[in-house]
């Protein structure tokens, strides 16, 4: 029965998704959408002109804000161009756990931000009547708000994608935020240890991030792939809460009959937020990887926005069962013995010779 109900309103959120997309209605997703997306390759563009640029988000949220009573929204700091940064808040009670939702520290890896938008009206909406009674939720999106504008000190024209930007991994400083979380240099990387990580009592985190196409688990290609810390660092308790995190989202989006989830190939280095934030804060982390990035250098790492509406809807799945989950407490008993069946995903070999 709760299933039926998310479905429901899943429905009615991908029609409301229209009106940002406006220039590209959502296309509900099917049984067979991973496999339809690589698209670049084939005969479709990337096009960029439909994913939400740096100034319609802001205003959106900034619409969010006056229409939600219990919404908060703050800024954190300010990009190295001079974007400000954005927290939403969902604060009900200081007492309760809190989670984290991070997107897109790769500019370039922009659904995951489309669907925490879409997430954030969500939260706004009846359906999460009395789930917020248990949960403190934040949102951090776009954090790498110059790179998602390609708006960077360094040249764009091997990028792949067509339309109004191109999407860069780096921020303007040409630097991976997502190697930054132990030495904190960068501005970006600055506002959310200090205006985020060290200043709530955050009990878990999903870092949201896009992978490239052709990674496949049991031989069918994947919809994404998800970690915990893998830093022999990390506290047991943490790890364990992480790989509850891991089985709440695996069972949310396996089940869905369009999701396909592997495990992703990780690194120990502590300067990831997956491994660096899990120890140095004690937070129970989740890497989630979406399939296929916005735009890149390398083209088998981009997909085709026919995919679009099923991974925004892999996002706000995603986010809405975390939530769920530990507000009603029942992540405290996830079963994390798939972890040990869960196959880390392979590349699929090119048919290109
Ligand atoms: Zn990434």
């Amino acid at each position: 029965m709760k299933k039926m109900g998310l479905k429901k309103s899943m429905l009615s959120l991908s029609i409301a998704g229209a009106l940002v997309f406006s220039a590209s209605p959502l296309a509900l997703p099917t049984a067979l959408a991973v496999g339809e997306g690589p698209g670049y390759g084939g005969n479709e563009t990337i096009n960029t002109s439909i994913l939400t640029t740096y100034d319609e988000m802001a205003d959106y949220l900034k619409k969010q804000d006056a229409k939600q009573a219990n919404m908060e929204l703050e800024v954190i700091g300010q990009s190295v161009k001079g974007r400000d940064l954005y927290l939403v808040k969902y604060m009900t009670n200081p007492d309760n756990p809190t989670i984290l939702f991070l997107t897109q520290q790769h500019g370039n890896e922009q659904l995951t931000t489309e669907g925490a938008l879409e997430f954030i009206k969500h939260m706004g909406s009846g359906k999460m009547k009395g789930v917020t009674d248990g949960v403190n939720v934040l949102i951090v999106p776009m954090l790498n708000a110059d790179g998602a504008m390609g708006d960077v000190n360094f040249s764009l024209e091997d990028y792949v994608a067509k339309g109004d930007r191109n999407l860069t991994r780096y921020n303007a400083n040409e630097v991976d935020l997502n190697r930054d979380h132990v030495n904190k240099i960068q501005p970006e990387t600055q506002a959310l240890h200090y205006n985020v990580m060290q200043k709530y009592d955050i009990d878990y985190m999903i870092d949201l991030h896009h992978q490239g196409t052709q990674s496949e688990r049991d031989g069918e290609l994947v919809s994404g792939s998800i970690l915990y810390p893998t830093t022999p660092n990390v506290d047991e308790d943490v790890l364990l809460k992480s790989k509850q995190l891991g089985a709440v989202v695996f069972d949310a989006v396996d089940s869905t009959g369009w999701g396909h989830l592997g495990k992703y190939n990780g690194g120990n280095a502590e300067t990831i937020s997956r491994n660096g934030i899990a120890v140095e804060y004690g937070i129970s982390t989740l890497l989630f990887e979406m399939r296929g990035m916005s735009d890149h250098e390398y083209e088998p790492y981009v997909l085709g926005q026919k995919s679009n509406g099923y991974l925004i809807k892999q996002t706000i799945t995603t986010l809405d069962a975390a939530v769920r989950a530990i507000s009603d407490g029942s992540i405290e008993n996830a079963d994390i013995s798939f972890w040990d069946t869960l196959a880390t995903q392979t590349t699929r070999p090119s048919s290109e010779e």
